[in-house]
């Protein structure tokens, strides 16, 4: 999970990495106030998970609390890239002298973390990793020795960042191991012109499989702005991601779904989600995964995607029946099942002869009539 910048710097600050005061607001109309506290020159920065606010206009400096409101205004209004902006946060302004850049990322391939900083941070720091990447410091760091002033003092020296900045490299370092964080990221880390090292954004990836261990992130990282039906979705435990299309999915087994969302979009629909029931697919996941998918108004057809394997076609065609009974099929549903004992789950939905119910043998002709159906056809 991506949190925002008000959240990455939260932990910063945790872990004792000097942020600038900052207070977080949604309404135009707590800007005043706000701004008044942080002393009335304020930086006005959207909050969407996503890079380049800054050069799509969402940075702005205000003189005064006055302005912060008009600026604010203006940049709850934006979307950015796709994201809507419906949080701000009003931070002091800070004279930069120097911007840099440092982070650390899990590196899957090499199968460890790597440390990546350069002296040349900023808004142009892809084009100078594409251009100059001798200016982008990568060095590999043992998870098991971590970030030692020894190592935080080399990365500096292969970055050619300044020796204050160490103490910070180590500290990041932390955020990451203690948050259990995947991606830890400071772009600018600044030096202002009367000398301070300050993490002046940040952007944090957090490892969702370490949640049970994070008890905090329940409290903290909730997104009120996330999608509901991801949220509902993840509250059953299932693994579900919401796409913009019009036709529902189910699979078990990831590389299915991705395989079934691609051929129904071969079809000429759109996947209204990613839905990976996995093994076992017992009538309860069933129905959750069905209601949740029934749930989103812009599905108008559901395909069920199903190669039996270790859990049997005839089990997942209980399960079908069984969810049937708990979930109000709202639209239609085509069912492919393939695989061990198909022919006896085919012959249990046959029998179940729910009037919502189709069932097509091949991938392609069931993505293909779900497609139909979504599109209004037979
Ligand atoms: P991003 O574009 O999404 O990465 O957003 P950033 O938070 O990194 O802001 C973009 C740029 O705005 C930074 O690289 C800084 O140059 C500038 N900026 C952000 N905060 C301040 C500030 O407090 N003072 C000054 N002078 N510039 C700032
Ligand atoms: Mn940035």
């Amino acid at each position: 999970m991506d949190l925002y910048e008000h959240q990455a710097r939260q932990l910063f600050a945790d872990h004792g990495i000097a942020v600038p005061d900052a207070e977080v607001v949604d309404d135009p109309s707590a800007v005043h106030a706000a701004a008044e506290r942080l002393g009335g020159r304020v930086v006005v920065k959207a909050q969407v998970k996503v890079g380049g606010r800054g050069k799509a206009g969402g940075v702005k400096v205000a003189e005064d609390p006055a302005a912060a409101v008009v600026t604010a205004r203006r940049i709850l209004g934006m979307d950015i890239k796709g994201h809507p902006v419906r949080t701000v946060m009003l931070a002091q302004p800070v004279d930069i002298g120097e911007e840099f850049y440092a982070g650390y990322v899990l590196d899957r391939a090499a199968g460890t973390f790597l440390a990546i900083a350069s002296a040349e941070g900023g808004m142009d720091i892809e084009e100078v990793a594409a251009t100059r990447p001798e200016a982008v410091a990568r060095i590999h760091v043992d998870p098991a020795e971590g970030v030692s002033e020894a190592v935080a003092a080399r990365i500096a020296v292969a970055a050619s960042l300044p020796p204050e900045t160490a103490p910070v490299l180590q500290a990041l370092w932390q955020v990451l191991t203690a948050e259990d964080a995947l991606l830890v990221e400071v772009n600018p880390l600044v030096r202002t012109t009367d000398g301070r090292i300050l993490a002046l954004d940040g952007k944090v990836t957090l490892d969702d499989n370490a949640a049970f261990r994070q008890p905090r992130r329940d409290a903290d990282s909730v997104d009120p702005h996330g999608d509901p039906l991801e949220a509902a979705a993840a509250d059953k435990g299932l693994n579900y991601v919401r796409l913009d299309g019009e036709v529902g999915i189910i699979g078990n087994g990831a590389g299915l779904v991705m395989s079934t969302l691609d051929v129904v979009a071969g079809c000429g629909a759109r996947p209204a989600n990613f839905l990976d029931i996995g093994g076992g697919a017992s009538a309860r996941v069933m129905a959750d995964g069905l209601t949740v998918i029934l749930s989103d108004p812009a599905v108008k057809s559901v395909f069920v995607n199903v190669f039996g394997g270790i859990t049997a076609c005839d089990a997942v065609a209980d399960g079908i029946v069984q969810a049937l009974d708990s979930v109000h099929l709202t639209k239609p549903l085509v069912v492919r099942l393939d695989g061990n004992n198909a022919a006896r789950g085919r012959a249990i939905l046959d029998g179940r002869a729910h009037p919502m119910v189709q069932q097509v043998t091949t991938m392609d002709g069931a993505a293909d009539r779900a497609a139909r159906l979504a599109q209004g056809g037979h």
